[in-house]
């Protein structure tokens, strides 16, 4: 057992069941067994690989168009340059080499980190210079604020919920003989799904991520307020269903109650609630990563990546390219959404949000 299990299931027994919100926040961020607060899980030796850790070419890519739209806003100077969970920092290091021509942006840019883990607010300092670390967006400088979240949002807790009749029972974590298990609360109305009645029915499952929605909610205001833009990135789609909640360890799924502060919880991103949040603040709809990706030019920048390749390292960058784009990897999967000011250029490579929302 580990010791956060045997702290959670002594939690339980005075207190009662857990939403899966309180068990995911306990597992993940708990200030000594926090599965992200303890160490580094990304790459090949930790527990999973994201888009910046696969090719060099995400990061380039996505700060060239963050760079056009700076650009489009008339290049606001000084700005906030801003990452959420930048894990090693390598999204970051990327985005900034490319952008290095772009005249006055790095000049114009103050680097603000949004980070809970010790391990990695260390590691984004050593590979990036002059940064300022926040342990959320309400402190970030009151400035234009161009944002990106790369795998972020899915791992903020959420609350999930099984529909009865024209009410909710939350999926809870307690006992059944001593080891943890899943239940079931007593129906409750909730407003906050009620936009949710119209399309499911008896039995189906819905999350919701009341600290995505707060996130965002301060990152639209200030984006309405004094312009900018965010990107944000992660699996998910316009609408989620169903269940979400997994846990990956060694690069594969576990038992999401097996081994908590050993393993890493996420849940699809529903980027409904976050477009919903992030009002005032105009927004595009999900697109899928690999469109966006090909409509920024990776194919050609592969191209011309691969010229200096040969054997292995070859092979390995031509996989990279079909790994972030390819409809059966991360392609389709992995969605897009900018939030940006109204009446402002959306950023390049989006498509418009649907018309009902
Ligand atoms: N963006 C990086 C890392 C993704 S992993 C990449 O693409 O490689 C998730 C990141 O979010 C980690 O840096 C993690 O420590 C951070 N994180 C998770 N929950 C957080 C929270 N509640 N507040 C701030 N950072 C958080």
């Amino acid at each position: 057992m580990t010791p956060l299990k045997a702290q959670i299931t002594r939690q339980i027994t005075a207190t009662g069941p857990l939403s899966i919100a309180e068990y995911m926040a306990l597992c993940l961020l708990h200030p000594e067994h926090g599965y992200y607060i303890t160490r580094d899980p990304l790459g090949a030796k930790g527990d999973f690989t994201t888009a910046p850790e696969i090719s060099q070419m995400f990061g380039e890519l996505v700060g060239l168009a963050l760079a056009q739209v700076w650009m489009d806003q008339g290049a606001p100077t000084p700005f906030a340059l801003v990452e959420l969970g930048p894990g090693r920092g390598t999204l970051m290091a990327d985005l900034l080499r490319a952008t290095r021509d772009v005249p006055g942006f790095h000049a114009a840019a103050h680097l603000h980190l949004i980070e809970a883990s010790p391990t990695l607010r260390d590691a984004q300092a050593n590979l990036l210079s002059d940064v300022t670390h926040h342990d959320g967006p309400e402190t970030l400088p009151d400035l234009p604020l161009f944002a990106v979240a790369n795998e972020f949002f899915d791992a903020l807790p959420i609350r999930q919920f099984i529909r009865d009749g024209d009410q909710w029972r939350e999926r809870m974590v307690g006992l059944a003989d001593g080891d943890l298990a899943f239940g079931l609360s007593a129906p409750l109305p909730l407003a906050a799904l009620d936009h949710r009645l119209g399309d499911t029915s008896q039995g189906d499952m819905v999350n919701l991520c009341t600290p995505a929605a707060a996130v965002v909610g301060t990152l639209g205001a200030r984006i309405a307020d004094r312009g900018g833009a965010a990107l944000i990135i992660d699996y998910g789609d316009w609408r989620t269903s169903g269940d979400t909640f997994q846990a990956v360890r060694d690069h594969a799924k576990a038992d999401p109650l097996g081994a908590p502060g050993m393993a890493d919880l996420t849940a699809h991103v529903d980027f409904e609630n976050l477009a919903r949040a992030a009002a005032p603040a105009s927004h595009t709809d999900a697109t899928a990563q690999g469109v966006f990706l090909e409509r920024l030019g990776i194919t050609p920048r592969a191209q011309a990546l691969a010229k200096r390749l040969s054997g292995a390292t070859l092979n390995e960058h031509v996989a990279a390219h079909r790994r972030l784009t390819h409809p059966d990897e991360m392609g389709t999967l992995f969605k897009v959404m900018a939030l940006y000011p109204r009446g402002a250029e959306p950023p390049p490579g989006l498509d418009p949000k649907k018309a009902d929302s």
